[in-house]
């Protein structure tokens, strides 16, 4: 997500720092170009234009240009400004009431359904007991596709039909919930491809029938402006409590998050990064700023190398590190891990000091692929072997680049460097023993 502005930027604060003093000019230039990035990255042009003034105003402040470091003031307001951009604080969820209601609304095909189905485990995650409640009678198959998600997740879906009133489903819905101790309804309402007047009617007829304390518009990224017009039509009929973009993942211009709070006041509240339930993330305006600028999301990474990994988990690797027992199978298990937080390069995006990297070494292109072949080798060991690696003698060396269909010298490369990085790990401990702290990561 923003990579594109993200360059765009990079290139411009390279400038700002590279200059000693910072006159007038050279700020008036700078920023001239700050905004084309942000038109380019498509976002509204009256929210550029005050973005732009605003930041103008106070780099022109006489302690800007007197700092020692003027460009890196002028980077700092700019943050500061784009946080404000993107809704300042982060906006949680308000939940209140048994059930709290949670209403989807958007157009077809912005991501609704998979939405409340990755807000149902993320809810869960909080220690919610989350009801997902299907109400579009009208697309085809949008019960089903809402009641296999539930499935999947092990989260109960009220059972609706097409031949059920929508304001009935979510009244009986709630209903269901209370009898069933759930204490949150996700309510996925019908979509059509444009905004029509009798899709609003039902869906206020739903919201004065339930009251529901959220009403999360949700809006794919990618449709840029439009996401922000048709944003502002929801809200206008119904109010919305806040907004979910979709899709963050494949979008590189960002000109929908950067405008859709200042043109509606509604702060977005969750944004999604791809297809799988657990791709979606609680939206913090600092941390998305922080991207944007190339200053790296770190909370963001930590926390989601978190979310299924349990302390004593954490310390067990640990200990197994430091005896250099550390074998394939933990190695299995981490990769996975790994792959679960997004590609290498996506991780990669979330260090700070990227964007100047990337430029370093030209075209980037981390290995995913070899990370697949790698695991395609593990797998194909036995147990036994993955426990004890100094078993895997070249007969079984064939046996697992044959079941593996995978070069034999590359399953060799494999277990040589395994070899390496334990003996290497052997030795730092030991050395760091002596010393007594901590070793230091090559
Ligand atoms: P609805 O019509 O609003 O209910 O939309 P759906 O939930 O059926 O989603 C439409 C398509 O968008 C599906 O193919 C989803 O897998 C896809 N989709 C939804 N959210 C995301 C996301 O955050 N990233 C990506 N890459 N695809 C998404």
């Amino acid at each position: 997500m923003f990579d594109n502005l993200q360059d765009r930027l990079n290139t411009v604060f390279k400038k700002f720092k590279g200059q000693g003093r910072l006159d007038e000019n050279n700020i008036q230039e700078g920023l001239r170009e700050v905004r084309l990035a942000l038109l380019e990255a498509d976002v509204n042009f009256k929210v550029v234009k005050e973005f732009i003034s605003r930041v103008k105003d106070r780099c022109l402040g006489q302690d800007v240009l007197k700092s020692l470091t003027p460009g890196q003031q002028v980077v700092k307001i700019v943050h500061e400004e784009m946080i404000g951009l993107l809704g300042g604080e982060t906006a949680d969820l308000e939940l209140r009431g048994n059930p709290a209601v949670i209403m989807m609304v958007g157009l077809q095909g912005s991501g609704k359904t998979t939405t409340s189905s990755k807000l149902a485990l993320h809810l869960r995650r909080l220690k919610f007991k989350p009801l997902l409640v299907p109400a579009d009678v009208y697309r085809p198959a949008a019960i089903e596709q809402l009641t296999t998600l539930g499935k999947q997740l092990d989260v109960p879906v009220f059972a609706s039909s097409t031949d059920m009133n929508p304001v009935d489903i979510a009244s009986q819905a709630r209903e269901y919930a209370r009898e069933q101790g759930c204490n949150v309804m996700l309510l996925d309402t019908a979509g059509r491809l444009h905004i029509d007047e009798t899709l609003m009617d039902e869906l206020a007829a739903i919201k004065a029938e339930v009251s529901p304390q959220e009403i999360l518009f949700v809006a794919d990224a990618m449709t840029g402006q439009d996401a922000v017009t048709v944003a502002a039509s929801f809200d206008e009929r119904l109010d919305v409590s806040g907004v979910v973009l979709t899709k963050m993942d494949g979008d590189a211009r960002g000109g929908a998050a950067l405008s859709i709070k200042h043109v509606t006041g509604k702060p977005i509240k969750f944004v999604g990064m791809g297809e799988k339930a657990s791709d979606l993330e609680v939206f913090h305006p600092d941390r998305a700023a922080s991207r944007i600028l190339g200053m790296g999301d770190m909370l963001t990474l930590i926390e989601k190398a978190q979310e299924d990994i349990t302390e004593e988990e954490a310390e067990k690797i640990g200990k197994k590190f430091q005896r250099a027992e550390f074998d394939f199978e933990d190695f299995r298990t981490q990769m996975r891990r790994m792959k679960k937080l997004g590609s290498l390069e996506g991780i990669l995006k979330m260090l700070p000091g990227m964007g100047g990297l990337k430029e370093k070494l030209g075209e980037l292109k981390v290995p995913d692929k070899e990370l697949g072949r790698v695991e395609a080798m593990i797998n194909s060991m036995t147990m036994e072997e993955r426990k004890n690696p100094n078993l895997i003698n070249p007969s079984r060396k064939e046996r697992i680049a044959r079941g593996s269909g995978i070069e034999l010298d590359e399953v060799n490369q494999l277990v040589k460097n395994f070899e390496q990085m334990r003996k290497m790990m052997k030795k730092m401990m030991g050395r760091s023993k002596k010393k007594g702290g901590m070793p230091k990561m090559p």
